[in-house]
């Protein structure tokens, strides 16, 4: 097993497909990868995996969602 801290520092987990990458953008404060976000774009209800990626942007945003709702009540 080899740990490289320094290049795995910049790379971050996608929350979709769980890998590390570098390369992404940020969507409701989680880490989104250039590959899921391209699925996503050209995603259509009639593609496989439509709903998993579906379910896990509802996840997303319900969480999102909580953690507003609990800093408004402190
Ligand atoms: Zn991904």
């Amino acid at each position: 097993m080899v740990l490289h801290m320094e290049s795995i520092a910049t790379k971050r987990k996608c929350f979709i497909c769980e890998q590390q990458s570098e390369d992404g953008i940020e969507v409701l404060g989680k880490f989104l990868c250039t590959n899921c976000q391209q699925k996503l774009i050209n995603l259509s209800p009639f593609d496989e995996g439509y709903d998993f990626y579906r379910q896990k942007m509802i996840d997303i945003w319900e969480g999102y969602m909580r953690d507003i709702k609990y800093e408004n009540r402190i």
